[in-house]
């Protein structure tokens, strides 16, 4: 029911114009839904997605369900993929995470056919599965490219990259995403891990917004120690810049100052009111205690993430670094919608520990 007078949600008290519950509240007891599910209501909905796998491009269906257990519960796909397979279905690519040998070989001589009619699909779903098998299939089919090639837009190590992976021209492997995945929830607890926009004291020379440390992580804490980064970084931003569409590369020193530089700015008016880089600055934003899975940003609850596998808003995009211009790997998604009210999307920040290299930017629907 539409109205015209501000109600506010009654569980955070966000100010909106419709009766009930917020979406971000909606979200969040969504995710809580599929975070309590006991092994037996687990092992349901599975069946029960296998069972109306044909309905999976319909969200209500069990595309939700799906999306819910693999963000919040980690599920083995096994099954589900070999339901899907069987009806020919190769959307959403997740489905075949964990695809059996067997099912990833037919895949593999579907994208082997000269005339393959779904290859953009059938490599969406091989990028997933990830394996050396498909690394080896996917660099013979970049050297020697089928007829298939020729409709689409990038080579099969574009198409890796959806899988958090790709290779080089000499067919090693390279990691884009960590396979660890810790959450950025909202909690009042003492945990000095990652702090969350801590405010300088320098505006931006592009728009004169007052910049932040968007992020700081601190690389010994024992939870974060994946990361490889021996130490405290801090990620310097404009947060009005980098929530439009300017890219940022920082310059890191481990446990000291970082610097950054916008890239190609095109908007110099500055849209964050003092009330949002207040509340900005003032959030209770904490790095989770527990482990969560790799999907976890995938689900319906937009939470900030570090490491794991990102939920792309658009197509998926790694960065060269712009030092030793290697790929570089996704480090955190910080959901805006999480700290700044008048801003929507997500903030992607990869990194390059060789060269102590961050690189930011922003992608919306
Ligand atoms: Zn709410
Ligand atoms: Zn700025
Ligand atoms: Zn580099």
């Amino acid at each position: 029911m539409k109205q015209n007078n501000p109600i506010p949600c009654p569980e955070c008290d966000r100010v909106k114009y419709f009766e009930g519950l917020c979406y971000a509240c909606k979200n969040r007891r969504l995710r809580e839904h599929y975070e309590l599910l006991t092994n037996d209501q687990i092992a349901a909905t599975i069946e029960n997605i296998i069972a109306k796998i044909e309905t999976i491009d319909k969200w209500e269906e069990v595309y939700k369900d799906f999306s819910g257990l693999l963000a919040y519960q980690d599920i083995d796909t096994t099954e589900i993929a070999n339901a899907a397979f069987q009806k020919n279905i190769f959307y959403p690519p997740t489905l075949y995470r964990n695809a059996s040998e067997e099912i990833q070989n037919k895949l593999i001589e579907l994208i082997l056919n000269p005339d393959c009619k779904d290859a953009n699909h059938i490599l969406s779903c091989l990028a997933v599965i990830g394996s050396d098998k498909v690394k080896e299939v996917f660099y013979d089919l970049e050297k020697s490219p089928l007829p298939w090639r020729k409709k689409l837009h990038v080579n099969p190590s574009f198409y890796a990259q959806l899988g958090g992976w790709t290779f080089d021209e000499n067919g090693k492997r390279i990691e884009l995403n960590y396979n660890q995945c810790y959450a950025i929830i909202n909690e009042e607890r003492e945990d000095k891990a990652v702090k969350i926009g801590e405010p300088l004291f320098e505006n931006c020379s592009v728009c004169k917004c007052q910049t932040i440390n968007i992020l700081t992580i601190d690389g010994n804490d024992e939870r974060l120690t994946f990361l490889g980064l021996n130490g405290k970084v801090k990620i310097p931003i404009c947060p009005n810049c980098a929530s439009m569409c300017e890219k940022t590369v920082i310059r890191y020193q481990v446990d000291g100052e970082s610097t950054f530089e916008i890239i190609d700015p095109f908007e110099t008016e500055n849209y964050i009111s003092d009330v949002d880089f207040k509340k900005l600055a003032t959030n209770n934003l904490t790095l989770s205690k527990e482990r969560k899975p790799v999907y976890f940003a995938c689900g319906n609850d937009e939470l900030s993430t570090i490491g794991g596998n990102p939920e792309w808003v658009q197509d998926w995009q790694y960065e060269n670094c712009p030092d030793c211009q290697k790929k570089m790997k996704l480090l955190s998604a910080i959901s805006w919608d999480q700290i700044l009210e008048s801003s929507e999307g997500t903030l992607y920040i990869e990194i390059c520990t060789d060269c102590s290299i961050v690189v930011t930017f922003h992608q919306q629907t």
